[in-house]
């Protein structure tokens, strides 16, 4: 391989600027450590973003929430005088045609204790649920990034219910995206090189040989790699040697589907804070809730199949589906009130390529043999790596990293 550019030649290479790989800048700087980020899109955050002009307050494209407050974040963030609030407005239900803030039966059934390993539809079944709560059973599985009969009930809950990271859903007033910004990324943005869309890893030698589309090499002892699962599952990445069969089998097994959030601004809030069991959407959630706000957003949020569905549409398209369900719950009253849309789709990014991993039938210890390192050179990280439970989650991401970082040191 041509090493015309050995000035680029460096010790730690991160690949991905999302929570995890700009977490992991932050620790390798904190620990002295020569390091730089390679990131194929133009910005940072990944699956974390803000945007603004659509409201009177910034928005989170992806990641939002905090959850739970025992975890890297909460530790972070904890007597610097960040104001955040818990998030417990509460559910009502598409249920039988019409609105109900209360169920015949219980449907949150999944994190009961161990299950057979099932799908959410077949255990709901296997419970007694009718067919009236299929969507409701979708929703559920929905905030999990996936449809009901994609996701395991045992190992979903064999993962989720290793996490100690606490309870509540938290939401910053500012967003998300300025918590890290703010708190690590600043210190460390000469670090982050854009567009460097990796293409090549070669681990043959002592050293590491990276390569970008561009035909660009760096070189490092050690590479971060944090890519999103369906980028490695996709061998967009070649690697030399190629990675072993067991690790390939295990990325297969990760599972991560589509995912939307449409931002929908009314003149009024005619509707509840959250909504779940619709046909089109996985829910809807009130995203004013904890904002210093007069203005009215409702968040229309998508996975799994209905994603699927809606990533064929345009983004027009996609906003008649949802204006129409929320006529029809609400009586003409969201197409009367609608004032702008902005369509975010996670599906379509194309170094994301969906929402968030979730367990899959079958899973085992795939998320372990994923987060393995090898040969001493290439580490994995990524909220899909985080094997304590907090997978799907900003924190989870970092997390991973910072496993992965004192592994790479131990
Ligand atoms: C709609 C939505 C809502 C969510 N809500 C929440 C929430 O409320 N709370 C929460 O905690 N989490 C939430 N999440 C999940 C959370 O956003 C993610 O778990 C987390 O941001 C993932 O971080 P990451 O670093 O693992 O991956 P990413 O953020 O995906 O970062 C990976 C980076 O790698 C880059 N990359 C990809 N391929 C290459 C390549 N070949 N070369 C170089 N760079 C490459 C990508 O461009 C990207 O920047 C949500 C996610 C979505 C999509």
């Amino acid at each position: 391989m041509n090493k015309k550019h050995s000035k680029n030649s460096l010790k730690v290479i991160i690949v991905g600027a999302g929570a995890s790989g700009l977490y992991a800048g932050y620790m390798l700087n904190k620990l002295g450590v020569d390091f730089t980020i390679l990131e194929a899109d133009a910005i940072h955050g990944g699956r974390i973003g803000k945007f603004i002009g659509f409201a009177d307050y910034d928005i989170d494209i992806g990641g939002q929430w905090l959850h739970g407050l025992n975890n890297i974040v909460g530790e972070l963030i904890q007597n610097k005088g960040v104001s955040l609030t818990l998030d417990d407005t509460p559910y009502v239900y598409y249920f039988k045609n019409k609105i109900v803030k209360n169920l015949p039966k219980n449907p949150f059934i999944f994190e009961d204790g161990e299950m057979p390993d099932i799908s959410f539809k077949n255990y709901a079944k296997l419970n007694g649920f009718s067919s009236s709560y299929n969507e409701i059973i979708n929703s559920i599985a929905g905030f999990s990034g996936a449809d009901a009969d994609e996701i395991s009930t045992l190992w979903n809950y064999l993962e989720v219910s290793k996490s100690k990271s606490g309870e509540g859903d938290y939401k910053f007033e500012n967003t998300y995206f300025d918590i890290l910004d703010n708190f690590f990324t600043k210190s460390i943005s000469d670090k982050i090189l854009y567009n460097q869309i990796v293409k090549e890893i070669n681990y043959m030698e002592d050293k590491v040989e990276i390569r970008t589309t561009e035909g660009i090499e760096y070189n490092a002892a050690k590479v971060l790699i944090t890519v999103p699962i369906t980028i490695l599952k996709s061998e967009f990445i070649s690697f030399t040697p190629a990675l072993p069969e067991s690790k390939i089998e295990a990325f297969s097994k990760i599972g991560m589907g589509p995912g939307l959030k449409v931002f929908l601004k009314f003149k009024k809030e005619f509707y509840p804070d959250n909504i779940i069991g619709s046909k089109v959407c996985s829910a809807y959630f009130n995203d004013t809730t904890g904002k210093k706000t007069k203005d009215s957003i409702l968040i229309a949020f998508i996975m799994g199949k209905k994603a699927k569905v809606l990533c064929e549409l345009t983004d027009d398209m996609i906003l008649e589906s949802i204006v129409q369900e929320l006529d029809l719950f609400f009586t003409g009253k969201a197409s009367q009130n609608l004032l702008d849309f902005k369509v975010f789709n996670f599906s379509k990014k194309i170094f994301i390529k969906g929402a968030y991993s979730y367990s899959t039938i079958g899973m085992g210890n795939a998320r372990e043999i994923a987060a393995q390192s090898l040969n001493n050179k290439l580490y994995f990280a990524g909220e899909a790596m985080n094997v304590n439970g907090n997978h799907q989650t900003i924190h989870g991401a970092m997390e991973s990293s910072k496993i992965a970082i004192e592994n790479m040191f131990s």
